[in-house]
């Protein structure tokens, strides 16, 4: 028998703020929905580890959906379904609402670049019998993860003639795989004394490529000699095409449920293709919603959102502009009265590094979706701070729809720091706050997430796209 509560404890559960485990206020259809949700989510994870296999996917999910690439001055219908892709990095979807224009859009973005090794412009060379190719980092990577992680190649290679070869190296089980080679601690005296952020430089991300020496005593490089054989054989390519070539080397492995349990997913890339994958999905499924839909799934944003096709560019303002001239719309208007949610991932509260968060305003694992009301350096430095007229809209939302959230910001004060793509947003007078998933061990080539917090953030897009 439950005693009675007294006054004191009812008034307590009613004035204080608890941050409970999202499971603990789920139904088990809701449990169930949250692990065939993350089914799809894994595949389209093994599907898209680039920007570019991203923008792929999500357009043939989204043809097969009814969707029609946009076409500037045709005549749209509430419930029409339009996708524009920007130069095969970037990419929106939208739904025709019913209301007016005038009313705003309802837009979320994210991003599909995630933090990977790009292959220098000159990358080939051997040196000691062992050929290599060169890169440079993307994004913000922590240079001693990536030794010693199979890696695969993806993008594209334009030929002297002009006409492109796709690259995939390293997916199927057949395949060939890359590797950075790191010391035998037998011999890493020296550089276990080093600083983490030191060990490891830039210069020194080369991946294994081959070791076979053509076996003709007229030729130099015989090693190198034998993998140009073989890029040509199979894509026709030669040393000097990797001057026009984008071509990416990502962590070869696969998502899969983590813990025993199976609450966890660990993947490559779960940032921030998380987020465009939640939003999708809510995208896919809106209906006739009063207000229209963007969903943007950009480029860039791991570095700095700069270049055409990410959101520090005005792509998403001429879509905009279209779609306005369609309805006799003035874009200014439409923009002020839009809302927009940056939908990007949080760092999840790690109890195995306490010292650089701040647990009171950390986002757990677990606990839902996260709504920062800012992120940023150095005292919000660079970042958007939400008003609390917009957090008080964002609540009443997720409230409303049942959605499990909480709050969260990066990190301690002083700990560091990071920006996303709200501030573009921002820049073009609309509403926006970041939302999305914590995540375990962020940037890492191997990242984690919660089946739980993904659902919930997919949720969370659902119930803004009304
Ligand atoms: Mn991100
Ligand atoms: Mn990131």
């Amino acid at each position: 028998m439950e005693k009675e509560k007294s006054a004191n404890e009812l008034l307590q559960e009613q004035l204080v703020f608890k941050n409970e485990h999202a499971a603990l206020k789920m139904t088990e259809a809701e449990l169930q929905a949250a692990q065939d949700f993350a089914e799809g989510y894994k595949k389209f994870l093994d599907a898209s580890k680039t920007e570019g296999d991203c923008v792929e996917t999500v357009i043939a999910m989204a043809k097969a959906r009814g969707y029609a690439e946009f076409v500037p001055g045709n005549a749209y219908q509430a419930g029409d379904k339009v996708f524009v892709q920007n130069r095969g990095a970037a990419l929106m979807l939208a739904t025709i609402g019913n209301g007016p224009l005038e009313d705003g859009l309802r837009v979320i973005a994210s991003h599909v670049d995630s933090p990977r090794l790009d292959l220098k412009p000159n990358p080939l060379y051997e040196d000691t019998g062992i050929v290599y190719l060169k890169t440079h980092y993307y994004g913000g990577v922590r240079k001693y993860q990536w030794p010693t992680v199979p890696l695969a190649l993806h993008g594209v290679v334009y030929k002297a003639d002009g006409s492109m070869v796709r690259v995939t190296i390293g997916e199927d089980d057949n395949d060939p795989q890359f590797m950075i080679t790191d010391l035998l601690p037998h011999l890493g005296r020296e550089q276990g004394e080093k600083k983490l952020s030191t060990a490891f430089a830039g210069e020194d991300l080369n991946l294994i490529t081959g070791t076979l020496p053509t076996n003709d005593d007229k030729l130099g490089d015989k090693a190198k000699f034998t993998v140009l054989k073989i890029l040509h054989e199979k894509y026709g390519i030669t040393e000097a095409d990797f001057h026009t070539a984008d071509l990416k080397a990502v962590p070869a492995y696969k998502a899969r449920d983590i813990g025993l349990d199976r609450s966890l997913i660990g993947s490559y890339g779960h940032d921030d293709r998380v987020c465009a994958y939640a939003s999708v999905m809510a995208e896919f499924a809106a209906a006739t919603p009063h207000h229209t839909t963007v969903t943007i799934l950009a480029d860039k944003e791991e570095v700095g959102s700069a270049g055409n096709t990410g959101l520090d560019s005005n792509f998403l303002l001429y879509f905009v502009e279209d779609l306005c001239e369609l309805k006799g719309a003035k874009p200014r208007r439409v923009l002020r009265a839009t809302k927009a949610l940056s939908a990007d991932v949080n760092a999840a509260y790690d109890p195995n590094f306490t010292s650089v968060f701040e647990k009171r305003n950390s986002s757990l694992i677990n606990h839902g979706v996260s709504v920062a009301k800012y992120v940023g350096s150095g005292g919000k430095g660079g970042t958007v701070d939400a008003s609390a007229a917009y957090m008080s809209f964002i609540r009443t939302l997720l409230d409303g729809a049942n959605v499990r959230w909480q709050v969260g910001e990066l990190g301690k004060i002083d700990a560091g720091g990071g920006g996303t793509v709200a501030k573009f947003l921002a820049f073009l007078d609309v509403d926006i706050v970041d939302i999305g998933v914590p995540v375990l061990a962020m940037h890492a080539p191997y990242e984690l997430v919660s089946k739980i917090d993904v659902y919930m953030t997919h949720r969370a897009c659902a119930a803004f796209y009304v």
